[in-house]
């Protein structure tokens, strides 16, 4: 079913949850393991992350270094197939520009469509981890806004080799992501929006947000989308932060603020448990808040941390 139905048909705020696959070498019951304490909140759906490959240097008994290509996280695809067999819920996979070209991606398109998969997260992704700026492959998608017109061409029937006529149409629900605190890249918040708005305007069915920890800044940026008249969905992305280092780590990976009282109070804690109470309250209050405010749906980060988010999730259903 698409998210859009899924919120169409909905009489209260739904859930969903985010999953990272596991590292190479772990099970699929990893993340069963990880999964089933938050299933008997029936989530309307999971999304599960994509990671690229990294470049790599490994020490060889020479002692010299081999450059090496690693994914550490692989099996997007597989997983979202798993979890629908296991759990019958929908599953929606993260697609991204970077490490493919438009024929790759119409292959992978193709294996999802054949899977029943109905909804995908539409991303650029981020810079190779060698690479100071974003570099799509040769004849790859540059932006998320063209490989979001390689799927609506495809919902449309258009592949890329011109004499397939009649093509079977996909029919992909298509979010894109939207940063409340701005993209790290962008010049500035309203060119930023007014990229997110031609993304919605070439075909998104929905926006799912960047985390953020302050909701006033979440209400001013559906405030600014709505005055410019981006009017689909609008889902926020919620995180607990759970230690002492994520106070540094998440403005410098994800240029989010951490608001002066939930970071006080993170300082304040003696142990991790301290820190993952503080962070639990607080995710409690934002989601509490967000309900009120009439989001659609909250959408959970569970990185690792089913536990916190079963705590959050119990205090507000
Ligand atoms: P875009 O929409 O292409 O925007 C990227 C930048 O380019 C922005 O600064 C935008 O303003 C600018 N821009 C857009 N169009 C143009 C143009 N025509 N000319 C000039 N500039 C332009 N990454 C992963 O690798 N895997 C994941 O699973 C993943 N999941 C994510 C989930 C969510 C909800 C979010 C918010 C992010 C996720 N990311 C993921 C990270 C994402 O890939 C990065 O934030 C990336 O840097 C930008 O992706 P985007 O889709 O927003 O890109």
């Amino acid at each position: 079913m698409k998210i859009t139905e899924h919120i169409a048909a909905a009489k209260e705020t739904l859930l969903s949850f985010e999953v990272l696959p596991p590292l190479k070498g772990k099970s699929i019951h990893s993340l069963y393991d990880h999964l089933d304490p938050l299933m008997e909140f029936r989530p309307s759906w999971i999304n599960v992350t994509y990671h690229r490959s990294e470049t790599m240097f490994k020490k060889k008994a020479d002692g010299t270094f081999e450059k090496v290509e690693v994914r550490k996280r692989p099996g997007t695809v597989g997983i979202c197939a798993a979890i629908m067999n296991h759990y019958q819920v929908d599953a929606v996979p993260h697609i991204i520009c970077g490490g493919f070209n438009r024929r790759e991606t119409e292959d992978a398109l193709i294996d999802l469509d054949f899977l029943g998969i109905d909804n995908v997260l539409v991303l650029r992704g981020d810079a190779a981890k060698n690479e100071t700026f974003f570099e799509p492959e040769r004849d790859g998608n540059h932006y998320a806004i063209d490989l979001l017109e390689q799927v609506t061409r495809m919902n449309n029937g258009i592949y890329l080799d011109e004499d397939i006529k009649n093509g079977g149409k996909t029919g992909f629900c298509a979010g894109v992501a939207g940063y409340p605190e701005k993209h790290f890249e962008a010049p500035n918040l309203e060119i930023d929006l007014q990229r997110l708005k031609q993304k919605v305007d070439a075909g998104a069915d929905y926006i799912m947000t960047q985390m953020f920890f302050d909701n006033e800044k979440f209400y001013a940026f559906v405030k600014a989308c709505r005055d410019i008249d981006i009017q689909v969905p609008i889902i926020p992305g919620l995180k607990p932060i759970t230690n002492k280092k994520q106070l540094s780590v998440l403005p410098r990976i994800f240029h989010v603020d951490i608001p002066t009282d939930l970071s006080n109070a993170i300082h304040r804690c003696k142990t991790d448990e301290e820190c993952e109470k503080v962070g639990t309250e607080w995710l409690v209050q934002q989601s509490r808040e967000l309900k009120k405010f009439g989001v659609p749906v909250l959408h959970y980060y569970t990185l690792g941390k089913p536990k916190v988010i079963r705590d959050v999730v119990q205090q507000i259903v």
